[in-house]
């Protein structure tokens, strides 16, 4: 048991942390079908995803359209998210319902040894590769049995996978404002019926950013909330004013929570390690080392137990609780830091410190914890639910679309108490 780390591809871990992609729904209904007989649409779900939109946040700030949806519908009390609490391991877990280690999305920065080639957030040509994505996709489960999905950004809706794709997606890019996002989405759901989509997500990158620049509970952080809560708003509104409200099932979530950093609590990582002998794939609250080859015991013993904030483990030997053994873009050594705690290194840290907050940590840790509201004609009204993994939401929303869902970890039986009877 030997394995070391070095240092290959530290650059692209950094870049693409915070950025992401996102997704984007779109919804249909037809308009005449909605006015006299709201029963005439197909059931449709619009998927919303706010990154870094921790599950406590509407309690912290005034958000009256998440109100409105929590009222009507069910919320959870806290979304638990998979392991790592990432973007894109996330975002592609809920159209999923597998766990990282089963859809092969591990992390946003991946080296894959058998196509000898990595992944991230900023490679435009992996992002776009579906050999990357394992499972099947709640829009590729919809275009196969004959519905039509729209998706203004989602990871992994760029892809073709299973040789499928969105009727309606796009390629990324954040300087899309969010309210034209919000407004494609109506037009999609003005479609006549036979063009009108069922399935449609949306993604928004904040409060992610601002909450890893200024603080998990920063000021920003929290006008952030109310600006995504003001997105909701715009959506309700245009409903209202289609006469489809009360016939479209939304669905508002997250990838992730958010914890502040501490420049106490780091571990600087070439204070131990000679970083001529691993590759460093990722870096921060998780730690993705490849010892090169023979180095790897050399490797683990010169970080293992050396910090009270960070566990060094065997791939392994990692908690089965977390789901995080069995692929093979998992690395041979992880790292796992301690909420709060982060790794960098001492040139970087003494040149840039740290960002103000940060995820990626185990899932058990309630700062992780993600939003989960559900609100139309499928879902309970007025009710609060306790805590449930997101690897469900695929059987949910497969459900309510009538679709039949493709094998996965999740298990209807364990959130039917969300549905309406
Ligand atoms: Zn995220």
């Amino acid at each position: 048991m030997t394995r070391v780390l070095q240092h290959r591809s530290a650059g692209y871990i950094w870049g693409v942390v915070a950025s992401l992609l996102a997704v984007l729904p779109a919804a249909a209904c037809s308009q005449e079908s909605i006015i006299g007989a709201s029963t005439s649409l197909e059931p449709t779900v619009i998927l919303i995803s706010f990154d870094g939109f921790r599950w406590d946040y509407i309690e912290m700030v005034s958000t009256p359209n998440f109100d409105r949806l929590v009222n009507s519908g069910v919320r959870a009390r806290s979304l638990i998210p998979s392991f790592p609490t990432k973007t894109f391991p996330n975002h592609y877990t809920i159209v999923t319902g597998l766990y990282p280690e089963h859809h092969g999305i591990v992390a946003n920065t991946m080296w894959d040894p058998v196509f000898n080639a990595s992944y991230s957030l900023g490679n435009r040509d992996a992002v776009q590769d579906g050999r990357w994505y394992g499972g099947e996709p709640i829009w590729v489960t919809a275009e196969n049995q004959g519905q039509i999905s729209a998706i203004f950004f989602w990871p992994g809706s760029e892809a073709p996978i299973q040789g499928v794709r969105p009727t309606h997606w796009r390629i990324y890019d954040g300087t899309i404002p969010n309210t034209a996002r919000i407004d494609q989405t109506l037009e999609w759901l003005r479609l006549p019926p036979e063009e009108r989509p069922t399935f449609l997500a949306i993604y928004f990158s904040q409060p992610n950013d601002v909450a890893h620049e200024h603080g998990a509970e920063s000021p920003e952080a929290l006008a952030a909330v109310s600006e995504m809560d003001e997105l909701v708003g715009q959506l309700l509104s245009g409903l209202d004013a289609d006469g489809v409200s009360g016939d479209v099932n939304i669905i508002l979530t997250s990838d992730h929570g958010m914890v502040d950093l501490s420049p106490d609590r780091v571990f600087l990582i070439d204070d131990y390690l000679d970083l001529s002998t691993v590759d460093i794939v990722d870096m921060g609250p998780v730690t993705a080392l490849i010892p090169h080859d023979g180095r790897e015991t050399e490797v683990y013993e010169s970080l293992a137990g050396k910090s009270s904030g960070v566990t060094f483990y065997w791939k392994e030997e990692i908690p089965q609780r977390l789901h995080y053994s069995n692929h093979r873009r998992i690395t041979p050594i992880v790292g796992i830091a301690d909420e709060t705690w982060t790794v960098t290194t001492r040139p970087r840290f003494e040149a840039r410190g740290l960002r103000a907050a940060d995820h990626g940590y185990d899932p058990a840790f309630l700062s992780q914890h993600a939003i989960f509201v559900a609100s139309g004609p499928a879902f309970k009204s007025g009710v609060v639910v306790e805590p449930f993994e997101n690897v469900e939401i695929y059987n949910i929303m497969a459900h309510v679309l009538g679709l039949t869902a493709a094998a996965n970890d999740g298990d209807l039986q364990r959130v039917r108490h969300v549905l309406a009877d």
